[in-house]
């Protein structure tokens, strides 16, 4: 079987990363997820295994030692990392894995996997981004400020991406994902 391939999408907080994460995978099931390892609290509905593995900072720090990442990158006062056995098996087994990670780590991805397609997803305005973060109501005002201010540095980094997509219009970004994802 051919082997297959890895696709990151990357992006600040709230611009929508997991919305067209969600669509794609509905429409396209033979795409593998790659689920990471973080040390951030769960949110309410989190379950372990299936939204994050969900690890102390000792856990986390031993998966760094033991070069069980394939990158990883602190966030907003947590690690965030994905593991690479996963990764590794499925793409082995021919499939589209698609990694939802901040920017650091997606920037890091160029060395440890070069051949990743890396894309970038843009807010349609850094206004746009503060009212969309507000709106899903799942942080306190100082994490989204964190996020808010951390979002304008990756911006910055955009142009270093293979490709920029701007989430303006869900279905034109969707067609836009599928398009780099599915063409060779
Ligand atoms: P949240 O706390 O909102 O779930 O995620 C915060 C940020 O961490 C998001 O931008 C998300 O894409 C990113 N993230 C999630 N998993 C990983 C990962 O495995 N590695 C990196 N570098 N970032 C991740």
């Amino acid at each position: 079987m051919a082997s297959g391939k890895l696709i990151v999408l990357t992006g600040p907080s709230g611009v929508g990363k997991g919305t067209l994460v969600k669509v794609l995978l509905t429409r396209h099931p033979e795409l593998y997820l790659s689920i990471s390892a973080t040390t951030r609290s769960p949110r309410e509905a989190e379950v372990d295994g299936k939204d994050y593995y969900f690890l102390s900072q000792a856990a986390f720090e031993t998966m760094i030692e033991e070069n069980q990442l394939l990158e990883w990158a602190e966030y907003a006062g947590n690690y965030y990392g994905t593991p690479r056995a996963k990764v590794k098996e499925k793409i082995d087994q021919g499939m589209i894995v698609l990694l939802e990670i901040e920017v650091v780590g997606a920037k890091a991805i160029k060395n440890s996997f070069p051949d990743a397609l890396r894309i970038f997803i843009l807010p349609p305005s850094i206004v746009e981004l503060e009212s969309r973060l507000r709106g899903r109501q799942t942080d306190s005002e100082e994490a989204i400020k964190s996020r808010l201010d951390r979002a304008k540095e990756e911006l910055e980094l955009s142009q270093e991406f293979d490709q920029c997509i701007v989430n303006d219009e869900l279905e034109m970004a969707l067609g836009q994902l599928e398009k780099a994802i599915f063409s060779d």
